[in-house]
């Protein structure tokens, strides 16, 4: 699946928005990426997690697993096109952790499938839960890199499509500095940083 056909089904679905934003984190950003709003659709959920699951068909996955709450539904896809189980972990007190009875046998075969990669820390925390469960995580694949190729999460890593999007403080807004009013998405509220 090339690049350009998943970013062009992220802007006709409205996950990808371009223009000035306030980002959860607060920085400042002129794209806006919510994976959330093209996985509502089955269809496209399958399309991606097909593209994803293309790439480690022969890989001897025996398992794939999802940092939640993101990667539920693409690990969940690509794990049922590799006709292999699914299984999660999540945050306890900040550490990410196996929990619900899920385990993993001492050198199981584990992909780690994200929706967005940014800096890497989600699928990081996921591979050393793993890791201390006996695992042997083979890859990490995402739907979307944020990060322009650069997050090394210390294994091999696979991306269906990479963006590199600088995020900067509002102070150093270019935006910003033009007078143009940001937008926190999802919010219906148009919020200036000049305020
Ligand atoms: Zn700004």
């Amino acid at each position: 699946m090339k690049q350009e056909k998943v970013l062009e089904v992220f802007k006709r679905t409205g996950a990808l928005l371009e223009g000035h934003f306030i980002l959860s984190s607060g920085l400042h950003s002129s794209v806006y990426l919510q994976c959330a709003i093209a996985l509502q659709s089955p269809a496209v959920a399958a399309e991606f997690g097909g593209a994803i699951a293309d790439q480690f068909r022969d890989k001897g996955i025996q398992t794939v697993a999802s940092p939640a709450i993101g990667g539920l539904i693409i690990g969940y896809e690509v794990a049922r096109q590799l006709g292999v189980r699914f299984i999660w972990t999540e945050r306890e007190q900040g550490t990410m952790t196996l929990r619900r009875g899920f385990s993993v046998s001492n050198g199981e075969q584990v992909l780690v499938v994200e929706d967005v990669i940014t800096t890497g820390g989600s699928t990081r925390d996921t591979i050393v839960a793993l890791r201390n469960h006996g695992a042997s995580v083979v890859a990490a694949a995402s739907i979307i890199d944020r990060s322009g190729g650069s997050a090394d999460v210390g294994v091999p890593r696979f991306s269906l499509a990479t963006l590199n999007v600088a995020t900067v403080e509002p102070a150093a807004c270019e935006a910003c500095a033009r007078g143009e009013v940001a937008v926190k998405p999802g919010s219906r509220t148009a919020v200036s940083s000049k305020q």
